[in-house]
């Protein structure tokens, strides 16, 4: 799950590659390390474990003045981190360095394979056989009459042919000191192009403030970069071309702009973000319109059942949204984790839609799921964040959520965002569906008044951050709600373990007496959410049950409660469908200001990174 980062141009390649894996860093930070062809055309790498700033602090790094490298920063998935196991690495005669996102799943068979030819290796990674195998291709290329870059090309063909798994690769050579050569499979890159100078990197965002103009490649595409030229490939060493693609997003989006942590941020952006997922989908005075979705209503009329597949938060927007289809549009809607169902042989066919949620577009559990009721003759839609990922090349119809990039590893806008669009695409079945009833309207209605209802949440800020500072040493923290508001309580617990390591459940209030009450002893902390007019009376007496063992409580609801709880953040009503976006600000609040009162790393937590590309 690293991020890679690469320049080929006429400027230095350090800073350009340092500024680039700085921003990359969310996708994982146990290491990181740069490699730049210098003058002598030798190939110089420095690399340790630790983030991008210590390397940045490497004595030797200003040795680096190359104005063509490469640059990744690691989340190991084969070897510890260390030193040695850094990225990039080298082949035997040092003459190919490579960065690689992604696992290489027959490493072990093809180490055998390079020992039987007399290669050596160093570390304990999967990557390491990556430069040694261009090395082999290289001295064994059957193909003796290709010249200049196309043998490197051919070289590079022929290993990646070799290998299982995903990746995303960049290799420079010493003996073509002039250019690189890049390419994907199941792991995100992209290529930005400048004027006299060209970028890599795993990411839009990272490298938005250099060029707004990129190439997606695609699978198994090829890309020999110069800093004059880029040239496309596909796996037949063949010439192709690709569509260069202007993206309009704000380089400023990708800064903290004066707030402390990129999480924070986000967290305040949540009115903007949302009016931005709106857009022109809810017109006023018509019915709604999702653009580049063409379902029939013949087509909604024989669908028995809807799958929501994702992973983590995108899976807890997943099961708010279930409640607001099922209740809509009366279609049973299934909700399940990616990682689970691409293994299990769900029951999928032509009357099955499926619908899939992943912000970066990249989780591989995700999109292996989604490749899977393909198969089995799906309609499949993706949800995603970013413009032009993996996910969006598989599914049959991409909707953007067009929240904006979102750095931090605990995702907050893009949950909201999530929940927003799955609730308009509930909006146009059911219209598409000609049901078009009070509910539907008052959904409507509701969605237009979100983006000023949260900025009221927001103002409980500093009540949330005083709680916080009272309960940031607990090592228990338990999370209760009914219907909606259970699904809620399973995110705030998700972000309350993720940014602050504190041991947390979520159960359905009901649940409690079922088991979980046996934990509840003086002084733990019940968080409470409590939404739905119809459940108040109950929701509160499981709040006095645990209140009764000696719990303190937060209870967050947009309900006149009369009971001398701890805590209470008060926010504002809206349709019972969709409170988690009102009521899950105040949660993520208090994971975030638990986290800072722990002098921890918000916006990268330990052993998690951000786009999970590896199942
Ligand atoms: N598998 C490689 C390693 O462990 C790359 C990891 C990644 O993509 O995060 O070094």
């Amino acid at each position: 799950m690293c991020g890679i980062v690469g320049y080929v141009g006429k400027k230095e390649a350090k800073p350009v590659l340092i500024n680039g894996l700085l921003r990359l860093e969310y996708r994982g930070y146990d290491s990181a390390g740069i490699a730049t062809i210098e003058d002598n055309h030798l190939i110089k790498v420095i690399k340790d474990k630790g983030r991008v700033n210590q390397l940045n602090e490497n004595a030797e790094i200003n040795s680096l003045t190359g104005t063509i490298g490469i640059g990744h920063t690691r989340w190991a998935t084969h070897g510890k981190p260390s030193g040695v196991n850094s990225h990039p690495h080298l082949d035997n005669s040092r003459c190919f360095a490579v960065v690689h996102n992604g696992i290489i799943e027959n490493y072990a068979e093809l180490k055998e394979f390079l020992i039987s030819k007399n290669y050596t290796f160093l570390s304990e990674t999967d990557t390491e056989v990556i430069p040694n195998l261009i090395n082999y291709y290289y001295e064994n290329s059957s193909n003796s009459s290709l010249e200049g870059n196309e043998k490197f090309l051919k070289a590079v063909i022929d290993a990646t042919k070799r290998l299982k798994g995903s990746y995303a690769i960049e290799v420079l050579s010493s003996l073509y000191p002039d250019c690189m050569i890049v390419v994907r499979k199941d792991s995100p890159l992209v290529i930005g192009k400048g004027e006299n100078e060209n970028y890599i990197s795993s990411d839009i965002p990272a490298i938005l403030s250099f060029t707004k103009d990129f190439y997606l490649l695609n699978d198994r595409e090829f890309a020999l970069i110069t800093r004059n030229d880029i040239v496309f490939y596909n796996e037949n060493a063949e010439k192709i071309q690709k569509e260069i693609k202007n993206i309009t997003w704000d380089a400023g989006a990708a800064e903290k702009d004066g707030y402390d942590d990129f999480m924070l941020k986000e967290i305040y952006e949540q009115p903007k973000s949302i009016r931005e997922t709106i857009g022109s989908r809810l017109p006023k005075d018509s019915i709604s319109v999702i653009e580049d979705l063409a379902l029939s209503k013949e087509y909604l009329e024989s669908i028995k059942k809807i799958f929501i597949v994702a992973c983590g938060t995108a899976m807890h927007a997943g099961l708010t949204a279930k409640g607001i289809i099922e209740n809509l549009c009366e279609i049973p809607v299934e909700v399940e984790a990616a990682s689970e169902f691409r293994y299990r042989n769900p029951i999928v066919n032509s009357r099955t839609l499926c619908i899939y949620i992943s912000q970066s577009g990249e989780t591989a559990d995700t999109i292996a799921a989604l490749k899977l009721a393909k198969s089995k003759d799906a309609k499949t839609i993706a949800i995603t964040n970013v413009i032009g990922s993996s996910i969006s090349r598989e599914a049959d119809y991409t909707l953007y959520t067009h929240a904006g990039p979102e750095i931090a590893v605990a995702s907050t806008k893009a949950y909201t965002s999530q929940i927003v669009l799955l609730a308009i695409l509930a909006i146009n079945f059911a219209e598409t569906l000609d049901i078009n009833n009070s509910k539907v309207r008052e959904l409507k209605k509701e969605i237009l008044l979100l983006p000023g209802k949260i900025e009221e949440v927001l103002k409980n800020e500093q009540e949330i951050k005083e709680f916080a500072n009272r309960i940031y040493k607990e090592k228990d923290v338990f999370f209760i709600g009914r219907g909606v508001d259970y699904t809620v309580a399973l995110e705030g617990s998700l972000k309350l373990k993720e940014i602050s390591y504190i041991h947390s459940e979520a159960y359905p209030s009901g649940e409690l007496k079922h088991g979980p009450i046996a934990l509840i002893e003086n002084g733990i902390t019940v968080i409470s959410i409590l939404t739905n007019p119809l459940l108040v009376e109950k929701s509160i007496s499981n709040i006095q049950e645990v209140v009764t063992r000696g719990a303190k409580t937060f209870v967050v609801t947009n309900q006149e409660l009369n009971h001398n709880f701890d805590k209470v953040i008060k926010i504002p009503e809206t349709s019972p469908l969709i409170s988690p976006i009102l009521s899950v600000i105040p949660l993520q609040l208090l994971a975030y200001f638990i986290s800072k009162a722990k002098g921890l790393d918000v916006d990268k937590p330990r052993n998690l990174a951000k786009s999970v590309t590896v199942e």
